[in-house]
């Protein structure tokens, strides 16, 4: 019996091809196809810009950096996220803190949002950053956190790593309607796949200028960035201190390639969720919630456990359901709790709705190539397991 995993990458052979031919080109590293990913994708969202790099965590990062995080400044993130969310503003050397999430869509909560903002205010510690996170592809409510982040002049990067191929009010995550930038990451199980890989979305020009510099080591050849005149056509100005963040060309035509399939993969991920809506209602779960302005891209389908009498904990259906060869994954440990941001000052107890949230939830497998067969199977292992 083969172990189904939580998410899993979908190569074809096209794909495989599109990164052959690449290596059978002048160009392997950064070249014509980051800039054919670039604009795919931008095209797709309806966004003016794309940056791509070499993963979702450098696009955080130079989105911090073109926003002006530094040292002394805050960014605010949701806890119920991958580390990346937060490091971002630690590599700027800002102080982090956090908004509690929505329990019923595990969401940074724009209510919440509101509440915090207000005693920031009254105590001269607002935050200059703002980065909320599409939990399991679900956006946020962009359209409250955006009138509140505008309001107190903060800048928003939408933390949509998960959010692909999502879609807010008619309008597809990464348009940046509500938001200064979005970040993708294309890591193998997210929407689509370059193995490593990432990019910032933005409609700012000042800030895709600012991007594109930071993801090259600070460096330009663009006259109107240049501080005095050229010396010549061998001239470079370093105008920041960037890095080597660049995506190479043999990623970027996997993505050319994967791109070209995501209307199948949403698909396949949405047909996969309907099943699991259905096929696992009855049972002592919690499934993923879904406002009806949102259309969720499925990265994750996380069910949460009942409580109550003689039912199995979370550990232990974990554990169960790996003993059945369904390796079900768990997201998130609320970054907070974390060891290094315990260092920082937080505390378990701090965030409560995420650290519930957490006690519960379990991701069941979600991926383009899950079989019905598979699907079945963990269906069946949850009803033996939960009955
Ligand atoms: C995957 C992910 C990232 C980081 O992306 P990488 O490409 O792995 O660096 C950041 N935030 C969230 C929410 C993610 O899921």
């Amino acid at each position: 019996m083969t172990t189904i995993p939580y998410a899993r990458q979908s190569i074809s052979a096209e794909d495989i091809e599109a990164v052959v031919q690449v290596l059978r080109s002048d160009w392997l590293t950064q070249g014509p196809a980051v800039a054919r990913f670039e604009a795919a994708v931008a095209a797709y969202c309806g966004s003016r810009f794309a940056v791509a790099v070499s993963s979702g965590t450098a696009a955080l990062h130079i989105a911090c950096l073109a926003a002006g995080l530094s040292a002394g400044k805050r960014l605010w993130t949701s806890p119920n996220t991958f580390v990346a969310s937060a490091n971002c503003g630690r590599y700027c050397d800002a102080t982090i803190d956090f908004v509690d999430i929505d329990p019923a869509d595990g969401n940074l909560s724009a209510s919440l949002l509101e509440a915090k903002l207000a005693k920031a205010q009254s105590e001269g510690t607002l935050p200059d950053v703002l980065v909320p996170v599409h939990y399991a592809g679900h956006s946020c409510d962009m359209a409250a956190i955006g009138a509140l982040a505008r309001r107190h002049g903060i800048v928003v990067i939408e933390d949509a790593c998960h959010a692909l191929g999502g879609a807010y009010r008619n309008r597809a995550v990464g348009a940046c309607e509500h938001s200064d930038m979005a970040v993708f990451s294309f890591h193998p199980v997210k929407t689509i796949a370059t193995a490593e890989g990432g990019m910032v979305l933005t409609n700012s020009e000042e800030l895709y200028k600012r991007l594109m510099v930071l993801r090259t080591h600070g460096v330009t050849r663009e006259p109107s960035l240049m501080e005095g005149p050229s010396e010549g056509g061998w001239d470079y100005h370093q105008i920041a201190l960037g890095f080597n963040y660049r995506l190479s060309d043999l990623h970027a035509a996997l993505g050319v390639a994967q791109m070209s399939r995501i209307d199948d993969f949403l698909e396949r991920r949405r047909e996969i969720a309907r099943r699991y809506d259905e096929a696992l209602r009855g049972l002592p779960l919690e499934l993923p919630a879904r406002r009806a302005d949102t259309q969720s891209a499925f990265h994750l389908y996380p069910v949460r456990i009942a409580k109550r009498k003689g039912g199995p904990s979370r550990r232990e259906l974990f554990d169960a359901l790996h003993a059945a060869g369904v390796a079900v994954q768990v997201h998130y440990i609320p970054v907070h709790t974390q060891p290094y941001y315990r260092r920082l000052g937080f505390h378990p107890g701090d965030f409560p709705n995420a650290e519930a949230f957490y006690g519960s939830v379990i991701s069941l497998p979600i991926f383009p190539g899950l079989t019905t067969a598979d699907q079945d199977r963990v269906v069946a292992a949850l009803h033996r397991l939960l009955a």
